[in-house]
């Protein structure tokens, strides 16, 4: 293998894969050696030894699949992988012991780190809320970054022997104590002009502390997707959470 990784793109019309393209031809020791969507036939993706997959979830199964199939390694950002699914992707892989597939539900590497640093501080403090905010577009609530960073939270709690959240709240009839993700209210607030935000607020007697993290530009997820793809062939298997490269 030569230094230089030879990188496709599926979904490279795309928000998320024209971006992606700009950031892989700007990358030292990557090239773009293809660009599909939607139609192209994925012939033998150009000879990367990687692709990325910004695709929308009905696709991205089969995407992975055709990849996994010709030895190609696959970084995936698409949304929509369930238990089902991965559980399929498993037993392929295992067919193709040199490929690595790294599926990211968030590549903006300063939200892994929020997740982390939530993780770390929930055994300090009684009380804590998630409050996350989307574009207007978004179609899903709450998002799979916040869902997470909660259940992180109550594991974290639970190891800690911690109780529930205290809440005197005995009426709520339309809702607006939000969600609750493993007992942690999670809300989401959806407003045009915005990214991705996530905010966790966590409080004890006398003290607040606020863990926030914005995405103003999705050009904040290209250093994590360029580091996936420089790492997936070192990570023979499935690897779901880019947080598995980082040592977070
Ligand atoms: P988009 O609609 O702008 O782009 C999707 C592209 O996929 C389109 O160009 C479409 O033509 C193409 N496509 C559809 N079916 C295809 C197929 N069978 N083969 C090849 N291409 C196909 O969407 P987007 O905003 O770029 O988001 C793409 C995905 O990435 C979504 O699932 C989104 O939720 C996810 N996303 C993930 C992260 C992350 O950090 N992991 C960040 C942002 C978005």
């Amino acid at each position: 293998m030569t230094d230089t990784i030879d990188v496709a793109v599926i979904g490279a019309s795309g928000r998320m894969g024209s971006t992606t393209c700009e950031a892989v031809e700007a990358a030292d020791g990557l090239r773009l050696v293809g660009r599909y969507d939607e139609g192209d036939d994925l012939g033998d993706l150009g000879g990367a030894q990687v692709a990325i997959d910004f695709t929308v979830p009905s696709a991205s199964p089969a995407n992975v699949a055709y990849c996994v199939d010709r030895d190609v390694s696959v970084v995936v950002g698409t949304t929509g992988w369930d238990d089902a699914k991965l559980d399929t992707l498993k037993k392929q892989l295992a067919q193709h012991d040199s490929v690595g597939v790294l599926i990211a539900p968030n590549f903006a590497i300063g939200a892994l780190l929020m997740m982390s640093f939530a993780q770390q501080a929930a055994r300090f403090y009684e009380s804590v809320e998630v409050v996350e905010t989307h574009h207007s577009g978004k179609v899903d609530a709450p998002s799979g970054t916040a869902a997470r960073t909660a259940r992180l939270i109550a594991q974290a709690r639970d190891e800690a022997g911690l109780g529930p959240v205290p809440d005197a709240t005995q009426t709520d009839p339309d809702g607006a104590r939000g969600a609750d993700v493993d007992g942690i209210p999670v809300h989401a607030l959806r407003l045009r002009g915005r990214v991705a935000h996530q905010e966790v607020d966590f409080g004890a007697e006398g003290e607040a502390l606020t863990i926030r993290h914005d995405s103003f530009d999705r050009v904040s997820f290209m250093p994590g997707v360029i580091e996936g793809v420089r790492q997936v062939g070192q990570h023979p298997g499935l690897t779901v959470g880019l947080e598995h490269y980082l040592g977070l």
